[in-house]
C-alpha cells in the first residue's frame, strides 16, 4: 500500500501522496486494542489553500469538467471495480480504523462503496435532460458541474459515506476536496490511490486529513469552494451553514438522528425483534439513522421486551477481525465514556437497565461496551432525547397509534423511522405522519440510491441520492431560442 501503509497516511493532492506542509503528523488508534495503527498527515489551512487552488485549476482546465459523461463513467466504473478487486484489504483496514466487525466491513461498507461509485457514474448519463417547445421558442437545461466541491465526512462510516458524496460530485463533472474524521482516515486515504490507477486525472479527487477545527473551517469558507456537502453532528452542521452563508453558497447537511422504531401488536414480533435489535446495534450503535428509540404497543410489551431481551443476550460482542463478531469496539475511549455517562444519566433519571449497562468485562484493554437496553423511560429523558450514538436503546410503551405518532415526534431530530405492523393502512398512515425524511416499513436500512436520502428539522437540510445529488452538485442554466 505504497503511500497510504497502516504506518504512514499521507494527504493526497494533484494526484500525489505528500506530507502536511509543516510536517506534523497525528496518531490514529485500533478501537479495539487503544494502540496506535498508523501516522496521518496533519494537514493545516495552508494545505487546504493550495489543495483548493489545485481543484480550481483543475476545473477551469476542463480536463474533468469537459470531459464527455461517458468518458467519465469509464473512469469511474473502473474505480468501483479496482474497490472491489480490493475488497478485503480495504475491509480489514475499515475494521481496524472504526471498529467495527468485519463481516459488515467485508459484506456492506466496502461493496457499497463501489456501488456508489458505478451507480452515479452510470446515472449521469441519464439524469436532468430537460427540453421543451413553446410555439416559436425552444428551451432547454444545461446543468453544468458547480466547480470545487467540499465534502466533509464523519468516522462512523468512512469509506461508505465518502464514496456516497463524493462519486456524485464527481460524475457530475466537479473537482472534489474530501476530508475523513481525523478517529478513521486510513480507508479514505486509499481511494487516492485507486483513483489513479483508474485514470482519474490529477487534482480533480483530493483527500485531506486534519482537524475539523481548522481544516475543516477553511475547507468551508474558501472562496474557489462552490459547493458544500457535510455529514456529521447538527452542532458542526449549524457552524458550517454559517460559514456556506459567508460565502452565500450551497450546503448539504446530513445531521444526528433519534429515530422511532415503532412496534404495533399486529406486528410480525420475531421479525421485528430481529429487525429492532439490527436497527439499534449495528456499527455498536454508531449509525445516524439508529432506531435508538424503541416504542411498543402495551398490549404486547412484556412479552416483546421478554423476546428482545433474550435477543440482546445472544449478540456477540468482540474482536472486530472475528467473523463471528456482531458488535466490535467503540470508536475512541472518550466517546465509549461519552456512552457511558448517558448510561449513568438514564439511571439517575429513573429508568431500569433491562440488559447491559457496562464495559464488556474481561476487554478493557479495546473501546468495548455491552449492548444496553433501558426500560420504565419516558419520552422526556435525556436519554431518549439526546443521540448518544452508540449501543443504548430506550424502550417505551403506547396505547394507541395516535400516541405512537406524538411521541415518534416529540423530537428535535427528523431522519427516520421504522414501523412494524400488518396492518397496510395503518403502515402507510404512521409513515405518512412520523416527521423524517426516511421511513421503513417492516424492515431497516434498505437503501435504493436513487431515492431521496436527507432529514427533516435538527437531521438536517437538503436530499442528496440519485437526481437530486445531482441537483445540488451541478449549476442549471436556461436556454430559450426562438426557431
Ligand atoms: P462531527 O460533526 O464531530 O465531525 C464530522 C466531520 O466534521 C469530521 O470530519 C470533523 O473533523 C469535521 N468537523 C468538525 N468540526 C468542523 C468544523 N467546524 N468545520 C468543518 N468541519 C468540521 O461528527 P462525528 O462525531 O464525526 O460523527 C457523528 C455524527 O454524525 C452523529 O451526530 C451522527 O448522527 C452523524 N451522522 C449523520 C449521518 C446522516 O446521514 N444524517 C450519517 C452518519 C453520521
Amino acid at each position: 500500500m505504497s503511500g497510504t501503509t497502516l504506518k504512514d497516511a499521507k494527504l493526497f493532492i494533484n494526484g500525489e501522496y505528500v506530507d502536511a506542509l509543516s510536517g506534523e503528523t497525528f496518531d490514529t488508534i485500533n478501537p479495539a486494542t487503544n494502540e496506535k495503527l498508523a501516522s496521518v498527515a496533519n494537514a493545516s489551512e495552508q494545505d487546504v489553500q493550495k489543495t483548493a487552488e489545485v481543484a480550481q485549476k483543475t476545473f477551469e482546465s476542463g480536463v474533468w469538467s469537459k470531459m464527455s459523461v461517458d468518458d467519465r463513467a469509464k473512469i469511474l466504473c473502473k474505480m468501483s471495480d479496482l474497490v472491489m478487486e480490493r475488497v478485503e484489504e480495504l475491509a480489514m483496514v475499515e475494521t481496524l480504523d472504526v471498529g467495527k466487525p468485519i463481516k459488515e466491513s467485508l459484506g456492506f461498507d466496502i461493496p457499497r462503496a463501489a456501488q456508489n461509485l458505478r451507480f452515479f457514474a452510470e446515472m449521469a448519463k441519464y439524469v436532468n435532460h430537460e427540453h421543451y417547445d413553446k410555439g416559436n421558442y425552444m428551451s432547454y437545461a444545461k446543468y453544468a458541474p458547480a466547480g470545487v466541491t467540499s465534502l466533509i465526512i464523519p468516522w462512523n462510516l468512512p469509506f461508505m459515506q465518502m464514496t456516497w458524496k463524493a462519486s456524485a460530485a464527481l460524475a457530475a463533472g466537479n473537482t472534489v476536496i474530501v476530508k475523513p474524521a481525523s478517529y478513521t482516515p486510513l480507508s479514505a486515504v486509499m481511494l487516492g490511490e485507486i483513483a489513479n490507477e483508474a485514470g482519474l486525472p490529477p487534482g480533480v479527487l483530493n483527500i485531506i486529513t486534519g482537524p475539523g477545527s481548522t481544516v475543516g473551517t477553511a475547507m468551508t469558507t474558501h472562496p474557489n469552494v462552490r459547493r458544500i456537502s457535510f455529514v456529521g453532528e447538527t452542532t458542526t452542521g449549524k457552524t458550517i451553514m454559517k460559514n456556506a452563508a459567508s460565502q452565500l453558497i450551497p450546503v448539504s447537511l446530513e445531521l444526528g438522528g433519534k429515530s422511532a422504531n415503532i412496534v404495533f401488536e399486529d406486528a410480525d414480533l420475531d421479525e421485528a425483534v430481529s429487525g429492532s435489535i439490527e436497527a439499534i446495534f449495528r456499527n455498536q450503535g454508531e449509525i445516524c439513522l439508529a432506531g435508538s428509540r424503541l416504542l411498543v404497543q402495551e398490549s404486547v410489551y412484556e412479552a416483546f421486551l421478554d423476546k428482545f431481551t433474550a435477543a440482546v443476550q445472544k449478540i456477540k460482542v468482540g474482536d472486530p477481525l472475528d467473523p463471528a463478531t456482531d458488535m466490535g469496539a467503540l470508536v475512541s475511549a472518550s466517546h465509549l465514556a461519552t456512552v457511558d455517562e448517558y448510561v449513568q444519566i438514564g439511571l439517575a433519571e429513573g429508568a431500569k437497565l433491562a440488559a447491559g449497562g457496562k464495559r464488556v468485562a474481561g476487554m478493557d484493554k479495546g473501546n468495548f461496551y455491552e449492548p444496553t437496553v433501558f426500560y420504565e423511560v419516558d419520552n422526556s429523558m435525556r436519554i431518549a432525547q439526546e443521540e448518544i450514538f452508540g449501543p443504548v436503546l430506550v424502550v417505551i410503551p403506547f396505547k394507541t397509534e395516535e400516541d405512537a405518532i406524538r411521541i415518534a415526534n416529540d423530537s428535535i431530530y427528523g431522519l427516520a423511522g421504522v414501523v412494524w405492523t400488518n396492518d397496510l393502512r395503518r403502515a402507510h398512515r404512521v409513515a405518512a405522519q412520523v416527521d423524517a425524511g426516511l421511513l421503513w416499513i417492516n424492515c431497516w436500512y434498505v437503501r435504493d440510491l436513487r431515492t431521496p436520502f436527507g432529514g427533516s428539522k435538527a437531521s438536517g437540510i437538503g436530499r442528496e441520492g440519485g437526481r437530486h445529488s445531482f441537483e445540488f452538485y451541478t449549476e442549471a442554466k436556461t436556454i430559450t431560442m426562438k426557431c
